[in-house]
């Protein structure tokens, strides 16, 4: 069978041992070098260009069913649990804790509920909300495992490495939280960022007060289509004056989206990490939907 491999940034340099396995196989086989963001950013076109008849996806389990053959191939990692030790220390004063993490230390949740029972705390696992799947599991855009237990715990730890996933669940709760990271053996707390959110986001909507025009952003990767919010969007700001036309791109280059000095502000319906974690790498505005929205709104009432 003819297939294409797609490996996120941190797996491609697995990309030549995966192939001669599966070449040895059979199959013929044909690797994806395009950046690859999560299971919401599927080769599909390039499958098709190549005529592949089946993805295999390495590192994501399934974001939204597809009409396409995908293999997807989770990549579990096994870490020691000695940063739980660690972070006793920072858990004296709550007694029931929310435990998030990825799909690669999913698996771990069992293990690492035991340590702190056995510690006693009660400890809530919560459900994704949509693309992330398993309990506990978050994505940079399904946090509804942390947000669903918010007002059943007291403090919630993010087991894992890296700062992208538990900052998308940081602003979606309220309760004091902590990164557990396997890797360097380190316990923080970044309750701070939540108020860095807020700001960067009241200074966004404040900036666009004067923007005329709008630039509605349209990604084409299988997850992240969202045609019908910026068809909406759109009519929203021509309905009071402005004008908005949609923008559309497999995967947004912030070069490129500068150089349409055209536009006064730029509004995000593809990974709605964008508007959060790109905002500096474009010079106009770069709000989600709802800041859009508050900015239509407070124009309105400006013009009243
Ligand atoms: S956070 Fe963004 S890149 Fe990650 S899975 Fe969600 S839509 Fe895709």
């Amino acid at each position: 069978m003819r297939i294409i491999l797609q490996f996120p940034e941190g797996l491609k340099q697995k990309a030549l041992e995966h192939a001669k396995v599966l070449e040895k196989q059979g199959h013929e086989v044909f690797i994806s070098a395009s950046p690859t963001f999560g299971a919401c950013d599927l080769a599909i076109a390039e499958a098709k260009e190549i005529g592949a008849e089946r993805i295999v996806h390495f590192g994501h389990n399934e974001f939204k069913h597809v009409d396409f053959d995908v293999q997807y191939v989770p990549y579990s990692i096994d870490t020691r649990l000695d940063v739980l030790e660690v972070s006793l220390r920072h858990m004296q004063d709550y007694s029931t804790l929310g435990i998030v993490t990825t799909v690669q230390h999913v698996h771990q949740l069992d293990a690492i509920k035991s340590f702190y029972e056995g510690k006693q705390k009660h400890v809530i696992i919560g459900r994704p909300y949509g693309p992330a799947k398993l309990p506990g599991q978050i994505l940079g855009c399904d946090v509804g495992s942390a947000a669903s237990i918010d007002s059943q715990v007291d403090a919630h730890v993010y087991f894992g490495a890296g700062r992208f996933h538990p900052l998308g669940a940081l602003i979606a709760t309220t309760k004091p939280f902590f990164v557990a990271d396997p890797f360097s053996n380190e316990v923080e707390r970044i309750d701070d960022y939540r108020k860095l959110y807020t700001q960067r986001s009241r200074g966004k909507v404040l900036r666009s007060l004067d923007a005329k025009s709008f630039a509605i952003m349209v990604s084409t990767k299988n997850g992240q289509f969202n045609m019908d919010l910026a068809k909406i969007l759109k009519g929203k700001a021509e309905d009071i004056g402005l004008d908005a036309q949609i923008v559309v791109s497999n995967n947004f280059d912030f070069e490129s989206l500068n150089n349409m000095r055209c536009f006064d502000a730029f509004v995000n319906t593809a990974c709605p990490r964008l508007a959060m974690d790109d905002t500096e790498r474009l010079t106009k505005p770069l709000l989600s939907a709802n800041e859009l929205v508050e900015v239509l709104e407070m124009k309105k009432e400006l013009k009243r």
